[in-house]
């Protein structure tokens, strides 16, 4: 016999998921997509204790069994945007970019650009050579860097006063389009990083206040909203914290264990190896409850779990995650990562 874990309410992962990844959130501009989460827990887990901290992260102190050994969770909202960073002559809009990823990867995409006062205005982001038939070889050969990159917006604007006079200002945020897509318990969207984990850390939270139980250990949900630039969880965490486990998504790609159908074990990234203890525990869990899982290993990534690290936290830090195809492109994944990804996080919680 298996041993079983609460029921998952997967309808509610896809609705929040989905109007999570619909709601903007460029690193420095993630407030909505926290109060979207904190209005979600408060629904879900009202016996969740919620704090605002003065830098915009959400904190709920979550009473477990035993306030002994208190653990932290940690997710982040915050996802890749730009800033404006010059209004050109010709009303066109030169960014910079928050987060990491080369500008191909949003070559195309919509936009939103968020004016402090009024409405958001939409536009595109493009190549400044965007026309073949105006620009031929340049189209193809320019090299995608700040200076070739730029803002269409969807307004009839013809100088920097055309764009001035629509609220618009150097600064002012800007976000990419999702473009959430659903098919075949498939997910495609961008920002799948993290919001995907975010939504799977609601969905347990909801699966154990649904099933009347709560977490063996008096438990710190913390929802990130700096992590992308990399400090992100070096605040909000209580210091007597015993372990950390950070969700995040798994880099899938060539020479990767991890895929979009499990749950992923990191034991190293860029910023070294996890803690060896932790890790194990939550292998042990993924065996016992049979969770599809792998174990893997990031050449290029961070997590908010180092973030804390070294900001001087004491506790075990661990990282899982569902894996996501193209990460910081138009990403992917499946549903079954998702899942496979909250059960762990249930396991987690439950397990003294
Ligand atoms: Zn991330």
């Amino acid at each position: 016999m298996t041993s079983s874990l609460p029921t998952i309410d997967q309808n509610f992962l896809q609705t929040f998921l989905t109007d999570l990844l619909n709601t903007p959130s460029p690193t420095g501009f993630a407030h909505q997509a926290i109060d979207l989460t904190a209005q979600t827990l408060k629904s879900v887990l009202p016996e969740g204790s919620q704090r605002l901290t003065p830098k915009g992260a959400l904190t709920v102190r979550w009473e477990g069994d035993t306030a002994e050994a208190p653990r932290g969770i940690t997710a982040h909202v915050d996802a890749l945007g730009a800033v404006v960073k010059e209004i050109k002559a010709n009303g066109r809009l030169k960014l910079s970019r928050v987060g990491s990823f080369p500008w191909n990867f949003v070559e195309g995409e919509g936009v939103w650009v968020h004016p402090a006062q009024g409405e958001a205005v939409p536009g595109t982001l493009l190549l400044t050579a965007a026309s073949v038939h105006v620009y031929g070889k340049q189209a193809y050969d320019a090299p995608r860097d700040d200076d070739h990159m730029e803002v269409r917006l969807d307004a009839k604007v013809h100088s920097a006063e055309d764009v001035r006079a629509l609220g618009i200002e150097v600064g002012d945020f800007v976000s990419f389009e999702p473009r959430v897509r659903w098919h075949n318990g498939f997910l495609r969207s961008r920002h799948l990083d993290d919001k995907a984990a975010v939504a799977c850390l609601v969905a347990a939270a909801k699966a154990l206040h649904d099933a009347g139980l709560r977490p063996a250990h008096t438990t710190f949900l913390h929802i990130s909203n700096y992590e992308e630039v990399g400090h992100g969880a070096a605040a909000g965490l209580p210091s007597d914290l015993v372990e950390l486990v950070s969700v995040d998504m798994a880099a899938v790609g060539q020479g990767q264990t991890s895929d979009e159908f499990h749950a992923s074990l990191c034991t190293k990234d860029n910023g070294g190896p996890y803690h060896y203890g932790l890790s194990q525990k939550l292998r042990g869990l993924a065996e016992k409850y049979q969770i599809p899982y792998k174990v893997d290993v990031y050449p290029h990534y961070g997590s908010d779990g180092e973030a804390a690290w070294r900001a001087g936290l004491e506790a075990a830090v661990a990282l899982i995650g569902p894996g996501v195809d193209a990460s910081h492109n138009y990403e992917r994944t499946h549903m079954e990562a998702l899942l496979a990804t909250t059960r762990w996080i249930i396991a987690y919680l439950l397990t003294p």
